[in-house]
């Protein structure tokens, strides 16, 4: 961390670390106009760093002692050499939501997850398995929210060094976020004619475009980033990112879980609450095998609890069930 100024005040602490942060998101935007895989890795661990940087930094603002992780409060001496455990970026999110009512709605708030997600899997693994096209849209969306946020919550009261700064990085950076925002836009244009041929078109949980399509008898695969696991996996993948239901979540308590295994194929992957990426409601549909119904054809069974589009007798009752019941009497 690099402090300038010589008098060593908190004030300094603050514009180096903004200074930083700065560093950071030019780099990040150097690094992913150059594009390949190296660069891609470096585009999206600077992205992080930018962002966890620059909202600490606000956070800062309201109260140094806030970005500190331990319930020791380090002496200001340790916090000015950056001897301390800092918070992570979800805690100063929810921090600067509490002490200085900076929310940011849910949305935005997957979309910095997914830089997150990035980061760590470019920090100890490697980005092999992800397509350039998913981090490049992942990192554009994150430069965008981390120009916002720049805009709306660090150049409003900055010193006038900090200002100037501000205003001569955002002067650089701006027209190479733009150009990249572009490019995303151009390639989901050229994509349109091929998404037209597919009756569901979903939000995709890799890339979130609207782009993921479900080709009959296939598994889904996304025209934007390339994205195309097994069914199951991008099942569950779309519950945890679009749904935001997570199979080990606390707060399941309440909340269905959407997953089923499929009436047309078996697989665990034929999930609830489906809606298209124009937010149209679809009902059901499977990851697996691309079929799907409205919810107004398909019941859970009274026997098993499975998804069904069979009833006997006015009641829900899939085939197995139905069998078993035969084989009874
Ligand atoms: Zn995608
Ligand atoms: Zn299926
Ligand atoms: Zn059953």
């Amino acid at each position: 961390m690099t402090l300038s100024g010589g008098g060593g005040g908190l004030k300094d602490v603050k514009w180096g670390v903004v200074n930083n942060g700065l560093d950071f998101l030019e780099s990040s935007v150097h690094h992913l106009a150059i594009s390949d895989n190296r660069s891609l890795k470096y585009a999206a661990l600077h992205l992080f760093a930018s962002m966890e940087t620059l909202v600490k930094a606000r956070l800062a603002r309201e109260h140094w002692t806030l970005v500190v992780a331990d319930a020791n409060v380090p002496t200001r001496a340790a916090f000015r050499s950056g001897d301390f455990k800092s918070i992570s970026l979800g805690q100063a999110l929810q921090r600067l939501a509490s002490v200085a009512d900076v929310t940011i709605d849910s949305k935005t708030v997957g979309r910095i997850k997914d830089v997150e997600k990035l980061r760590n899997r470019a920090a100890h693994f490697s980005l092999s398995g992800e397509t350039p096209e998913r981090v490049k849209v992942v990192v554009a969306r994150g430069l965008d929210f981390t120009l916002h946020f720049i805009e709306k919550e660090l150049r409003p009261e900055a010193p006038t060094g900090e200002a100037r700064l501000i205003d001569e990085t955002l002067e650089r950076v701006r027209d190479a976020i733009g150009r990249i925002q572009v490019l995303v836009e151009e390639r989901m244009k050229s994509l349109q004619a091929n998404l037209a041929a597919y009756s569901i078109v979903l939000d995709c949980p890799a890339c979130r475009q609207g782009s993921l399509v479900l080709p009959s008898g296939q598994a889904a695969r996304c025209l934007y980033c390339l994205y195309n696991p097994d069914g199951e996996v991008c099942a569950e993948e779309y519950s945890a990112s679009i749904l935001e239901i997570f199979r080990h979540s606390p707060t399941l308590e309440g909340v269905d879980w959407p997953i089923y295994s499929c009436l047309n194929c078996g697989a665990e992957a034929f999930v609830n609450h489906i809606y298209t990426a124009s937010q149209e409601e679809v009902g059901w549909a499977c990851f697996a095998c691309g079929y799907y119904a409205s919810t107004t054809e398909i019941e859970i069974c009274s026997g098993c609890g499975s998804p069904t589009d069979a009833t006997r007798g006015g009641v829900p009752l899939c085939g197995d069930c139905a069998a078993a019941k035969f084989e009874r009497f």
